[in-house]
């Protein structure tokens, strides 16, 4: 018996995917020609690097396509450590037979917030509050600089996401409620993340996230989540349903994507929820009109689409269909996370049944590929740390000051009480004050931030103190000290750093409550001197009852590394001009705010914001 085993070309030197003279589209094509089925699929695998850091050969064995860690996680203090880890799994990606090196993600989403010492700018809500695309541009030609220098090629972001209800848990990843809004950064971001030569070492691949209505997901209503999913899918709060007309769904949610695509972005992640157009509803990742026909076809975008974490599990109880539903609607890349060799086989065993095709598959690798050779990577697999030495540097950290002071939001001004007097004698409190892991939020070194400071950066109280020297600054968290003479109190009131949300079922992000800590020294400082009221949140907080004595009120946002930026317009640095990017309702149960069938009656309307000179 003779076994004929088909194996194509190897990738010689003279193979013409290797000229980097030659159209990418003909590099692509002669590659494609070489690889076998299984060296496909493997381009299609992205692996957490807690999997792949126990059998680094499998990058090369089974031809691993990318390499993610998730939620910003520092696994290094320095660019080298990170260079040199992520060196080290290519090394082992060019011993692959064809010598296809991988793109390596991270969640770079407000500054390179895995990078213990990178600057940290304002999350997006604080962006949008700005109105200032171009500094939003910047913001993200910065990060991208500081990524790439670590060895890093790819950022999970922007999120495009249209928040519609703020008790969703990650409304501060959004740049508003407003889909106009959130359009008009999309382009600029991801152009900024991208520059004008992905190949540059200042350069990331963005991320267009989440496919598509994460920002309208409904919940804390009084229908529970659980009986909005399709059977036997699990849930979790803030990855739910989002109910609408196809209208809705085109003209909220799309629009940041069509900016996004226009723009160039090279990759776009569908997102956890579903969405229900009148027919029940469909995951994301299974959903073939909205990704094959609308983001593909429709919209035009031709780089791929990455499934979020895990997420294709949860398409179906049985494996083999939520592979096959999730790469026929159009997912080309698959964030496994772990189980990476099941995912291999699992769709090497689709093909071969004939459940998914190979004309997909080719489709799928081609639109990686293509991304791949943009990013330079066949020429420049390696890290090129030569920019290393500007992270964090005092120019970077000048425009995330300039950014957290130009989101800064006014939201009351009573007998002009701001700006304050550089030479006032101010009485500082509550729990945002002099934490910058609050002021930081999530993905900071983590997915959910940290209480702690888990980078270096300056808190508002420092801040303070440097715009205004001649203050003279008395600081009491839980404002236990005695007042005394101060002119004027200032309660820096915060939330605590969260992400998707609190705990495994995204429970407690609902709660948009002031603490009962921060609300005391509201009262207490209030109602002793005249008081300005700062806010460090990730979206609108409660606290209305305790704004009776409050003179100004300001909307700070999580501004990041840069405390400064929040005491700038605070003594007349700079001024304010923040307006709100959602609305702030009066109380948590207005949520949403944004449905027509609601009155809208909120304390403050979007859009809102006084100004300073
Ligand atoms: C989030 C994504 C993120 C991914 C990787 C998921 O849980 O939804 O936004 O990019 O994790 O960290």
């Amino acid at each position: 018996i003779t076994v004929l085993v088909v194996v194509p070309a190897g990738g010689g030197r003279g193979a013409s995917y290797r000229d980097a003279d030659a159209e990418v589209a003909d590099r692509v094509a002669d590659l494609l020609g070489r690889m076998t089925i299984e060296e496909k699929v493997g381009q299609m695998t992205q692996v957490a690097v807690p999997a792949i850091e126990r059998i680094p050969a499998d990058i090369g064995l089974l031809g691993i396509g990318s390499l993610l860690n998730g939620g910003a996680e520092a696994l290094h203090d320095t660019p080298e450590g990170w260079a040199a880890m992520i060196d080290g799994f290519q090394r082992e990606a060019m011993e692959s037979r064809l010598e296809i090196p991988l793109v390596y993600g991270i969640d770079a989403v407000h500054g390179n917030g895995a990078l213990p010492g990178a600057v940290v700018f304002p999350h997006n809500i604080g962006l949008g509050a700005a109105h200032d695309p171009d500094l939003a541009a910047q913001a993200a030609a910065i990060t991208a600089a500081e990524t790439r220098a670590t060895g890093v090629h790819w950022t999970f972001a922007p999120c495009v996401c249209v928040a519609r209800d703020n008790r969703w848990g990650r409304t501060y990843e959004s740049y508003g409620e407003d889909p106009g809004l959130a359009a008009e950064y999309a382009g600029p971001v991801v152009q900024g993340y991208q520059g004008e030569d992905l190949a540059a070492n200042t350069s990331v691949l963005a991320t267009a996230k989440h496919f598509v209505g994460d920002g309208g997901t409904a919940y804390g209503t009084s229908t529970t989540p659980n009986d909005l999913l399709p059977p036997g899918s699990t849930y979790r709060l803030d990855q739910g349903v989002t109910t609408l007309t196809e209208e809705e769904l085109r003209s909220i949610h799309l629009a940041p994507f069509q900016a996004a695509v226009d723009a160039g972005v090279g990759s776009v992640m569908a997102s956890f929820s579903s969405t229900d157009l009148g027919e029940g509803p469909v995951k994301a990742h299974a959903d073939s009109y909205l990704v094959n026909e609308v983001l593909k076809g429709e919209l035009g975008f031709d780089g791929f689409v990455v499934s979020d974490w895990q997420a294709v599990d949860q398409v179906s109880d049985d494996y083999a269909e939520a592979v096959r539903l999730s790469i026929n609607a159009g997912v080309d890349m698959v964030m496994v996370p772990f189980e990476y060799r099941r995912f291999i086989d699992t769709l090497v065993a689709e093909v071969d049944n004939g459940g998914v095709s190979e004309e997909r598959i080719d489709d799928a690798v081609a639109r990686i590929l293509t991304q791949k050779f943009e990013l330079g990577l066949f020429e420049q697999p390696f890290a090129d740390a030569s920019g290393a030495g500007d992270i964090g540097s005092d120019a970077h950290r000048e425009v995330a000051r300039q950014a957290a002071a130009a989101s800064q939001t006014l939201l009351r001004n009573e007998n002009d009480l701001l700006p304050l007097a550089g030479d006032a004698s101010v009485y500082v409190a509550g729990s945002g004050a002099d934490s910058l892991g609050r002021q930081l939020g999530g993905w900071t070194a983590s997915w959910q931030g940290s209480v702690e400071a888990v980078t270096e950066g300056t808190t508002i109280l420092e801040g303070m103190a440097a715009v205004a020297p001649d203050a003279a600054i008395t600081f009491s968290e839980n404002a236990s000290e005695p007042i005394g003479d101060a002119d004027v109190g200032v309660v820096v009131v915060a939330e605590d750093p969260y992400a998707e949300g609190i705990g495994d079922e995204g429970v407690g992000v609902h709660d948009m409550r002031v603490s009962d800590a921060d609300a005391a020294a509201i009262d207490t400082v209030c109602a002793a001197v005249d008081c300005v009221v700062i806010v460090v949140s990730g979206r609108p907080i409660e606290l209305t009852s305790h704004l009776a004595e409050v003179d100004a009120l300001v909307a700070a946002w999580l501004p990041g590394s840069e405390g400064a930026g929040v005491a700038d317009p605070l003594f007349g640095a700079a001024p304010y001009g923040g307006r709100l990017p959602v609305t702030w309702p009066r109380a948590n149960d207005q949520e949403p705010m944004n449905v027509g069938d609601t009155a809208y009656d909120p304390l403050y309307p979007f859009g809102f914001g006084l100004a300073t000179a």
